[in-house]
């Protein structure tokens, strides 16, 4: 973050604004991973395109997902070409806050 001095201008990078955010965790994860289809999918889109790298290889061809950090962007659920993800928005009163 960077504040210049004799003004109010405050300039902040994204993870700066990110690191703002408010998160209510469910304990039901809102999107859900068919974990078959991923051990079948060739490319494993998820894990790159994923803005708070949710999705990780494990050592088995499969991958782990963790919702806890979800931006809630819907990016995987486009990515994802082999009906491998359950999605839906968390729950009423879960999820990410945002601040800016
Ligand atoms: S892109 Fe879809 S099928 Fe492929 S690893 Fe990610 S969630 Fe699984
Ligand atoms: S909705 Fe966005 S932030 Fe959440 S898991 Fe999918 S790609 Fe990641």
């Amino acid at each position: 973050m960077e504040i210049s001095e004799g003004s109010d201008i405050i300039l902040m990078n994204t993870d700066d604004k990110l690191a703002l955010d408010l998160f209510h965790i469910d304990k039901e994860p809102h999107i859900k991973v068919d974990h078959e289809k991923c051990r079948a999918c060739p490319h494993k889109l998820c894990t790159y395109v994923c803005p708070a790298q949710n999705y990780t290889l494990n050592g088995d061809n499969d991958i782990a997902f963790s919702w806890e950090g979800c931006l809630e962007c819907g990016t995987c659920r486009i990515v994802c070409d082999r009906g491998a993800l359950t999605w839906e928005y968390p729950r009423g009163g879960y999820g990410i806050c945002y601040k800016f």
